[in-house]
């Protein structure tokens, strides 16, 4: 079990920062854990009793968190159970792919209540995948059964860097999106808070939330998929670089002869690993070898073939594919290694679709890392594969709404105490 620590104890009198912070440690042991009494979080959270019923006794008033059960405690009253409030809010979660558009709507609780993907190629031009975004949001609201105005928040996971703080975004990945307002455009669409962050990052928090970085206080998420990036965690925060731009680690040169990259540089990992660089490769192999189970998978179009299919390829025992893989997981594995040597993390959570049913890339991966990080520092970490699934950055956008919900929250207390 995790409860976040005061890092930062307040100027003395700043009794409105101190509120905020204990109710973000109430509200995060009840995201934590279920079947919490406002005794045991006083014990889980070393505030006195006093400050956890008054804070406890505003959120359920608030409607944030809600009696879930009551039990029989001997001779006197019944104990109430405390957990968070689904129905507080109900937050859209888009993530924007190289190949998909995947999207779920969550509750205020985290609990998935919608989830839908769509095939798409980074190609498109912006108007056409916000005409599918639009799209996705129908398909989900259909699903949840909910309303346009029963949305309180959307977010959006973007694999690039957002280029401007109205949520302007731009991606090496996606050529015609250079400085595209996204964030404008749903605002204007949806009438709602739109959130919009870095796919890595928020997979990154997802793992954070309710992945296998739960309960721990520094980890790394490798993001493989299209692009490759890295969620970095450092003492439960997510770290953001100083613009934003944290966890390029697909841009770092494993090969200074290596082939040209999205990014204009020669030899970075994503030249010779990422799903893009795959795509690639798996054309040469449709050219070159008609033996290949490549043809098959890839219905024998060099043009239209992607990662997925080569990944199938492999499984089915193509030589060619595996080999791609292999080699792709070797070059992986040097720059994951590289990544814990710098920040010696306590573990390191590999994730995205580009490691969905490829265990020959985790093979390699893995190995890499084995034989190529230093032992001491080797031993400290552990290496594990996410259980999120395909939907995690979706997920992460979501939850960036309710962090973004919660915010306000904290500043309606704030305005309460000045
Ligand atoms: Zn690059």
């Amino acid at each position: 079990m995790w409860v976040q620590e005061v890092d930062n104890m307040p100027e003395k009198g700043d009794q409105s920062y101190l509120r905020s912070r204990n109710t973000a440690r109430i509200l995060e042991s009840l995201r934590q854990n279920e079947g919490f009494s406002r005794i045991d979080l006083a014990e889980l959270t070393n505030l006195d009793k006093k400050t956890v019923l008054n804070i406890v006794n505003d959120l359920l008033a608030k409607g944030l968190i809600r009696v879930t059960s009551r039990q029989a405690d001997g001779a006197g009253r019944p104990k109430e159970i405390l957990g968070l409030n689904g129905s507080y809010g109900r937050y859209a979660g888009i993530d924007l792919g190289g190949t998909h558009l995947s999207g779920v709507i969550i509750d205020f609780a985290g609990e998935c209540i919608a989830s839908s993907d769509i095939e798409v190629h980074n190609g498109m031009e912006p108007d056409t995948l916000m005409k599918l975004c639009v799209y996705l949001m129908g398909n989900l609201l259909k699903e949840s059964g909910l309303k346009e105005y029963d949305l309180s928040g959307i977010g959006i996971s973007f694999p690039g860097f957002v280029t401007s703080s109205q949520g302007s975004v731009s991606s090496e990945n996606f050529p015609k999106w250079q400085n595209i307002p996204i964030q404008k455009m749903l605002q204007d669409r949806y009438n709602i808070p739109i959130c919009v962050d870095d796919s890595s990052r928020l997979m990154a928090l997802a793992e954070l939330w309710f992945g296998k970085g739960r309960n721990r206080r520094d980890f790394i998420v490798a993001d493989l998929g299209f692009g490759i990036g890295c969620g970095i965690v450092i003492d439960r925060k997510i770290f953001r670089g100083s613009a934003g731009k944290s966890g390029e680690v697909g841009h770092t040169t494993v090969d200074v002869n290596g082939p040209l990259c999205t990014c204009g540089s020669h030899g970075c990992i994503e030249s010779f690993a990422a799903g893009w660089a795959l795509s690639r490769d798996a054309q040469i192999i449709i050219r070159e070898h008609p033996d290949s189970l490549l043809r098959e998978t890839g219905g024998n179009s060099p043009e239209g073939v992607n990662f997925r299919q080569v990944i199938l390829a492999a499984n089915l025992g193509d030589p060619y594919c595996a080999a791609l893989l292999n080699n792709a997981g070797k070059y992986i594995g040097i720059g994951l290694s590289n990544t814990i040597s710098f920040f010696n993390p306590s573990r390191l959570i590999i994730g995205g679709r580009l490691v969905q049913n490829n265990e020959i890339l985790l093979k390699a991966i893995t190995g890499t890392i084995n034989s190529n990080c230093m032992k001491q520092i080797l031993e400290d970490v552990e290496i594990t594969v996410s259980e999120l699934g395909d939907g995690a950055s979706a997920w992460g956008a979501g939850i960036s709404c309710i962090v973004n919900a919660e915010n306000l929250f904290f500043a309606t207390l704030q305005k309460k105490e000045s």
